[in-house]
């Protein structure tokens, strides 16, 4: 008989271990954000250079670089409107799930079939990804998940259309490709302007 069975958790715990926020100084986000985009080099470096040697196997670093890149972004907002640290997770799993479009535009569970299409399917847009967090925030009826959700969407076909093939701005073009630098400043600044602005926000409480 498991003894923990009969026991309940209190509503207002069950709340407090949901939204707990995440606490971090500021150096410590820098130093992670600082990590996570020297990793988005790191990867780059290896898909190019095929770093384990077979194309199947190199491109497992893809979803690892997603993933980091979307925390990256998402991790200093998170600190400084004191989100729910859950709320990492959910990035990641944005990052990562909207990949399985490849495994439906394929019709196949092949690997090979999937990293071989003729262009990333129209689920890698930024009209999609924008509806699939309006549905997602509607669903779980917290806007501040959904803007979460919507960012690690933009981070991930951003991050695509720096290769080419990616329908960014479907239906209004089939392809779009944007420069690597432009893609890397653009969410670095994101997370700098979080990091900055836990850091305005510390000073003025402080002065209270
Ligand atoms: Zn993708």
């Amino acid at each position: 008989m498991n003894l923990f069975s009969n026991i309940e958790i209190p509503s207002q715990m069950k709340r407090c271990i949901n939204s707990h926020p995440l606490s971090l100084r500021r150096w410590g986000v820098l130093a992670l954000v600082s990590v996570g985009f020297t990793i988005q080099f790191g990867v780059d470096w290896g898909l190019q250079h095929d770093v384990l040697g077979r194309r199947e196997l190199t491109v497992w670093l893809d979803p690892i670089a997603h993933v980091v890149l979307a925390i990256s972004v998402t991790l200093p907002w998170i600190v400084a409107l004191r989100l729910p640290r859950s709320y990492l997770l959910l990035a990641a799993a944005a990052a990562l799930l909207i990949d399985i479009d490849h495994i439906i535009a394929a019709r196949s569970f092949s690997l090979t079939a999937a990293i071989n299409l003729p262009g990333r399917p129209i689920s890698h847009s930024l009209l999609f990804s924008t509806g699939a967090a309006v549905i997602f925030g509607l669903m779980v009826r917290r806007t501040t998940a959904a803007i979460v959700v919507l960012i690690a969407l933009f981070t991930h076909v951003s991050r695509d259309a720096t290769g080419g093939g990616t329908p960014l701005l479907w239906p209004l073009a089939e392809s779009t490709q944007i420069p690597a630098d432009w893609h890397i400043g653009f969410w670095l600044m994101v997370a700098l302007a979080g990091s900055f602005w836990r850091f305005r926000k510390n000073r003025a409480e402080d002065s209270v």
